[in-house]
């Protein structure tokens, strides 16, 4: 078979490859590409701008032939999308190692990435597209809930009752920024050029209403918050054109971000080119639509700092916005920071970040008794209990049913454990799959989002996701992959992705409490290396090995 064509992964318990831990890694490359999951299924394209499953679809034929007959012992390597080869390896070894996008320093950049892709030779990973574990918008949804919790907690008294947030991009990611809002209590003003983002947000109810004019949303917004009540606004515009006239305007909005495709100029809509005519000027003139785009997104960011100067509080969400901004020669724009230094660092030092698993029964009642068996096994974590019941009620499902929680060092291998018995006696449907976003402790590198503002000036050292593949490799890990470009885009983070399988064997228990337990292990000892505090606490109290801090001679 060549070309596009509907993929959906195969639920049940029937094997079309040789051993469960093959099986997986075939339906979740599948599963990136269902029509429920993927942003553009028929280019390969599962979210995040042109963040692909596959290079093209003779590789992923090849892939899905090779995975159904890999033995036990071998391993199939996988080069930006592509099988270029099976070697035999043992049982313990992963039996999928990737490696996406990478690119010597120098070369790493969009025109020379473009220029290799446009041969054939490599395609662009993101992070869990070429990984083969993204769960539909779910897999952000917690992250964004937390972030904006934190921003609730810092300024707002612990809630977003009775305040407007305004951002753009509702693709595959930025679409959880309304759900997660309103789980906060807020009302949130979501822009996006494209009408069957909003339509699609709305569908799979992340959603709640589109509005017809600015006039129109902010009339809305400013109703709902006056009655504290939770509501999401979609937006059809340019947010390089709106924003500007929101603030001149004097829009009454109290927190600011951005999920728009900024990391690749390709995919964020200049001022003065329509949507429908996107594609084909990008295709025509590359070089002059970078422009246009880096410009536009100059005046987008701007006027984020005007809102900023007038009391807002103004985040960048990881698309590298600033970045673009700055090269397009606006001197502010670094002005307001990250999310991660503003919210999220205290979560990597105790190893926490977004561990996620999918059911591949394909039976939603399989994720419903993984939820239980979270609330047992965690019952003093009250967020994490009002989180797994919120998911629970209002996370509609895109492809196999999923579900994402932010664990950290000494419970991943809890759930990871309780997991496999589960599958083990029989209580769940079939094996699952664990993994998670790369965008976790210890295992990015990435100064404009991950790693910036580290406390030792650390941001660019790219050592330690290498050495996170690595520790996984070594640990039992069922596919393992290395990436560049991630998130905000080439020639700025290195990361790296695990993916381990739950199928009931003694031997999966046995690499999954290695896995599991050595992965956030790497987000403890890289941030006690940079010198944070609360790592240290973390690394004495729950006996993370740390040979610099150790006494004694040589
Ligand atoms: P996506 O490509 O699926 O969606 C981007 C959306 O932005 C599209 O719907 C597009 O129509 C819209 N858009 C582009 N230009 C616009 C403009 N000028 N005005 C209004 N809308 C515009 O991408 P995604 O998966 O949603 O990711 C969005 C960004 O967030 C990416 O840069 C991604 O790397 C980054 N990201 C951040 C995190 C995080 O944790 N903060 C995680 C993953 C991805």
């Amino acid at each position: 078979m060549s070309g596009p064509r509907p993929v959906r992964a195969p639920r049940g318990t029937e094997l079309s490859a040789l051993g469960w831990q093959q099986e997986a890694a075939l339906r979740m490359l599948q599963n990136n590409l269902d029509p429920e999951v993927a942003e553009h299924p028929d280019k390969l394209v599962v979210y995040g701008g042109t963040g692909k499953a596959a290079r093209d679809w003779r590789s992923f034929d090849a892939m899905v032939r090779t995975l159904k007959g890999l033995k036990q012992d071998e391993t199939m390597l996988v080069q930006s999308g592509r099988p270029v080869g099976v070697m035999q390896t043992h049982e313990w070894a992963p039996r999928v190692l990737i490696a996406n996008s990478n690119l010597v320093g120098d070369w790493a950049n969009w025109e020379e990435f473009r220029r290799l892709e446009a041969l054939g030779l490599t395609m662009y990973g993101q992070m869990t597209a070429g990984s083969w574990i993204y769960i539909g918008t779910q897999g952000i949804l917690q992250g964004t809930y937390e972030t904006f919790a934190a921003v609730a907690a810092k300024k707002f008294g612990g809630t977003l009752a009775g305040t407007i947030t305004l951002t753009a991009g509702l693709g595959g990611m930025g679409g959880a920024q309304p759900l997660a809002v309103t789980m906060n209590d807020g009302v949130a003003l979501c822009i996006d050029c494209d009408p069957r983002a909003i339509e699609r947000r709305i569908e799979h109810r992340y959603l709640d209403v589109k509005a017809d004019s600015l006039e129109h949303a902010l009339q809305l917004a400013v109703e709902a918050r006056d009655a504290r009540r939770p509501l999401s606004i979609g937006l059809l515009g340019n947010a390089a054109e709106l924003l500007p006239r929101m603030l001149a305007e004097g829009a009454p909005v109290d927190i600011v971000t951005d999920q728009t495709s900024a990391h690749d100029p390709l995919a964020y809509l200049p001022l003065g080119v329509d949507f429908d005519d996107m594609a084909s000027a990008a295709a025509k003139d590359p070089a002059g639509f970078t422009t246009r785009a880096r410009e536009s997104m100059a005046k987008h960011v701007e006027a984020m700092v005007g809102f900023m100067d007038a009391g807002a509080e103004v985040f960048d969400y990881g698309n590298s916005i600033r970045g673009e901004a700055q090269l397009a020669g606006y001197e502010r724009a670094f002005a307001f920071p990250g999310f991660v230094p503003a919210y999220i660092r205290p979560l990597f030092c105790e190893g926490k970040g977004p561990f996620r698993w999918a059911a591949l029964s394909g039976e939603a009642s399989d994720i419903a008794k993984t939820d239980k068996a979270i609330l047992d096994l965690f019952p003093e974590n009250e967020s994490l209990a009002r989180w797994i019941k919120l998911a629970g009620e209002r996370v509609h499902f895109q492809g196999l049913p999923a579900r994402i929680c932010w664990l950290g060092y000494g419970e991943r291998d809890k759930a990871g454990e309780r997991f496999n018995d589960m599958v083990a006696s029989g209580e769940l449907a079939a094996p699952l799959a664990i993994g998670r976003d790369h965008l976790d402790c210890g295992s990015v590198a990435s100064p404009y989002r991950e790693t910036e503002a580290m406390l030792d000036g650390s941001d660019a050292i790219a050592d330690w996701p290498l050495l996170n593949a690595m520790v996984n490799v070594a640990s039992g890990a069922s596919w393992v992959s290395i990436h560049h470009g991630g998130g905000v885009g080439m020639g700025r983070s290195i990361h790296a992705g695990q993916v381990s399988v739950a199928d009931g064997t003694k031997l999966a228990g046995e690499k999954i409490r290695r896995v599991l337990t050595n992965d956030p292990g790497m987000g403890v000892i890289r941030h006690v290396d940079a010198g944070y505090d609360i790592a240290e606490s973390v690394a004495d109290e729950r006996g993370v090995r740390v040979p610099m801090r150790e006494g004694g001679d040589a």
